[in-house]
């Protein structure tokens, strides 16, 4: 069953924007969006009078191919960000649907729920039990009304891996909600990509991002990864030109061969380190709790985590504090950063007393 019954009816229903890149049509001499005939100023500004692509045909075919699946299963947007919100806006109605996800959880779910009108549902996981996912609870959440379930895997801010759980899960809520399983953190991860579940399932779209291992966050690309009608609804939706063209001249570069085989020896080091700090913080007075993680992030619970980070930040480096959300008194968010920042996050932290 195609996705698209359960999408707003009149967004189905939408004539696109016929913004004139999408036309197809080109000529020597273009006349036919407004443009200015000169390009920009500056270095960073050649070639850029002209409209982009909206989705451009060679980044497409790259991100298919690191993501293995087809060009015609990828939207580009500026940073999964924006397909976290297309998917709320093409799937919710306002004021009656709901959408469900895991708690605590990546914050802007909640936020485009809400900015859509769409009721956000939070499912509790247990810090005492590792964040452990029981999906038949999670599906108690679920009713009529409920359009998308958002799974982030490996999950921010707790690095818990739910892989395992999301073809059963798919399962469950086939023909009813759409599975949004957000990989911005899989490349730090011991498991497969869930794109390869989407042959399987009508009802599952995977986020990534060029954001994280890829180390383009600035550059703002993300990709939506689903079957062919609800990519095709997204675009629909999207505005007509989502990739500014020096996002996409950077994220080409970074897909290349060279710079893909650097990539992997940075996550590789990245996981390195990952292992090498949470052994080191496990090893301090002032930490309670290292969670295994499976992102480029530890979630720490100290004795004292106001202590903690003062004393980071004195040392001149922030950590993310979630202390204030339920479930996570005391707990520090730090990111993996390069060998020596995280040595210096050690030293800061050594000697603290309970
Ligand atoms: N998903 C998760 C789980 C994230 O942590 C983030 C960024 N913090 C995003 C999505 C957004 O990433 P992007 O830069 O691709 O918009």
């Amino acid at each position: 069953m195609s996705m698209l019954a359960r999408a707003r009816a009149e967004l189905v229903a939408l004539k696109p924007y016929a913004s004139a890149r999408r036309s197809g049509v080109d000529a020597r001499i273009r006349l036919d969006a407004n443009e200015s005939p000169w390009d920009g100023d500056g270095a960073q500004a050649q070639a850029i009078n002209r409209y982009p692509e909206p989705q451009p045909d060679l980044l497409r075919e790259r991100l298919a191919s690191l993501y293995a699946t087809t060009p015609q299963r990828v939207w580009i947007g500026r940073g999964s960000d924006e397909a976290i919100d297309l998917l709320l806006r093409a799937f919710c109605v306002a004021g009656r649907d709901n959408v469900v996800a895991l708690a605590p959880t990546f914050g802007m779910y909640r936020i485009g729920a809400t900015v859509q009108g769409a009721q956000f549902r939070a499912f509790p996981l247990d810090a005492q039990n590792d964040f452990a996912l029981d999906t038949d609870a999670l599906l108690a959440l679920v009713d009529d009304d409920t359009k998308l379930v958002f799974a982030c895997s490996p999950n921010n801010p707790t690095g818990t891996l739910y892989h395992a759980q999301l073809d059963a899960l798919a399962t469950a809520l086939a023909g009813r909600a759409l599975l949004a399983v957000d990989e911005a953190y899989i490349e730090f991860a011991d498991a497969p990509s869930a794109t390869a579940l989407i042959d399987h399932h009508a009802n599952l779209a995977v986020l990534r991002t060029l954001s994280k291992a890829h180390g383009l966050a600035g550059a703002r690309v993300g990709a939506l990864i689903a079957r062919e009608d609800v990519v095709d609804l997204v675009a629909r939706i999207a505005p007509p030109y989502p990739l500014p063209v020096p996002s996409t001249r950077a994220a080409l570069a970074a897909l290349d061969d060279d710079a893909l085989a650097r990539t992997r020896e940075r996550i590789a080091t990245l996981v390195r380190e990952r292992e090498r700090l949470r052994e080191s913080l496990i090893a301090l007075d002032c930490v309670d709790r290292v969670w295994p993680s499976s992102g480029n992030f530890l979630l720490v619970r100290f004795d004292d985590a106001r202590a903690a980070f003062s004393r980071l930040l004195d040392s001149g480096i922030l950590v993310r504090d979630f202390s204030a959300q339920p479930g996570l008194a005391h707990c520090l968010r730090i990111s993996i950063g390069l060998p020596e920042q995280n040595d210096a996050v050690i030293a800061a932290l050594t000697g603290s007393t309970r």
